[in-house]
């Protein structure tokens, strides 16, 4: 359904994957609500199963509101199709088990999402799946790391929540010169801000629950790739098990991808101004933001990110009391996980995110106890800095 391919991304994320003259006009998507499809005929349905018609059989396998979505998305990623699941890890759990077998390893960057984190675990020990975390700050590094039974690259850019980025075009070649995919977990992007099968990389994942939805009202998450790929992963970890969005997340997530733009450049433009008003502040002692100039990613932000985008962590001087004091003084700004929604949102990965994570593995990744997260919201910057000192007046 590319009507035109040279579309700019403001554009698509709005027309992509939808033709209203095909639905009596209907300027929004109307919503498939419905389990099942009727075939005319028995030889119809038997044609449909064999794969040799096209057409909708069941709606685990195939929805068209949700087929609109995966379109939009292929499009905003540069990829050839896309897969919507009803989480982020359910798109993470469906590719990574899709990728791999007993005795296989999978190479991850020095941080990953903590539900990821449980999952590779999990995978180890029921299934002798292995992995390892790996800085990737140079080819010479990465190659050293990668085994004989090395299948999967597995990296987040930026790294939650240190933010610290990984040159995705050199980990890119490095998969390319020894045959192995490149997944890239993107949703702390966006396809606005970063594009990772342009710059080389195979198979791109999202948690759609935060910058792609954006209103903070829907759990869904996507993964894009080749065809031959993602009809693979269709047919097998999404269909057999079953981690599929309903048709009304879908719907809602090609609402909030209409405004994914603006929203993007308001959350970017918001984080920019906050990020200076911390790297200033005596009670802050340090502050990852990789729009920061002296920031030691900033090279690679320039590189291969529109924005440095919407999300700033920041330490303390203190201890883990101090932070949850801070959080506690907080009127405006939102105690609460996620992120990319239109509140501004500040949580503690220690006791929180990444809890699950082993304080010695935590230490390694930059997990200090006095490190917060925050997401950026779209509210006047000046009220949320306002918010921020007030509170960083009482620690
Ligand atoms: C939230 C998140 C996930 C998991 O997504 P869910 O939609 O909560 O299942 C995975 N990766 C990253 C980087 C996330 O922020």
């Amino acid at each position: 359904m590319n009507k035109n391919n040279s579309m700019n991304f403001e554009t698509k994320i709005i027309h992509e994957g939808y033709e209203s003259e095909k639905y009596s006009g209907s300027l929004a998507p109307p919503i498939f609500q419905t389990s099942t499809f009727t075939f005319e005929t028995a030889q119809q349905g038997e044609r449909r199963f064999a794969g040799e018609e096209d057409g909708y059989i069941y709606s685990r396998l195939g929805n068209p509101t949700v087929t609109m979505l995966e379109e939009r998305m292929a499009a905003l990623e540069n990829g050839e199709a896309a897969l919507a699941f009803g989480s982020g890890m359910a798109a993470v759990s469906a590719i990574l088990l899709g990728l791999t077998k007993t005795g296989d390893h999978i190479l991850c960057s020095q941080g990953v999402y903590g539900c990821t984190f449980g999952l590779l675990e999990m995978m180890n020990d029921k299934y002798k799946i292995s992995h390892d975390f790996s800085a990737m700050e140079s080819k010479e590094q990465l190659l050293q790391a990668i085994r004989p039974e090395t299948v999967c690259i597995y990296v987040e850019s930026p790294i939650n929540p240190t933010m610290k980025l990984v040159d995705l075009q050199m980990v890119a070649e490095v998969g390319k010169e020894k045959g192995i995919p490149v997944v890239v977990d993107n949703t702390f992007c966006s396809p606005y801000l970063q594009n990772p099968i342009s710059l080389g990389c195979d198979v791109v994942i999202h948690s759609a629950t935060k910058y792609i939805c954006g209103h903070g009202d829907v759990i869904a998450g996507i993964a894009v790739g080749k065809k031959d790929f993602m009809r693979k992963m269709a047919m097998t970890t999404q269909k057999d098990i079953g981690g599929i969005i309903s048709p009304f997340d879908a719907w809602l997530l090609l609402r909030g991808l209409k405004t994914l733009a603006v929203r993007m450049d308001r959350h970017c433009e918001n984080a920019r101004k906050l990020a200076s008003f911390l790297l200033t502040h005596p009670k802050v002692a340090h502050v990852y933001f990789p729009g920061d100039e002296k920031s030691p990613d900033y090279a690679i932000a320039q590189k291969q990110m529109r924005q440095p985008g919407g999300i700033i962590s920041f330490t303390l001087h203190g201890d883990k009391e101090t932070a949850q004091v801070l959080m506690n003084e907080l009127k405006l700004i939102k105690i609460a996980v996620s992120l990319g929604d239109a509140e501004t949102l500040i949580q503690h990965p220690a006791t929180m995110t990444h809890a699950v994570v082993p304080k010695e593995s935590r230490e390694k990744m930059g997990i200090e106890d006095t490190l917060l997260r925050l997401s950026v919201g779209l509210e006047s910057w000046e009220d949320i800095r306002d918010d921020l000192e007030q509170a960083l007046s009482k620690i």
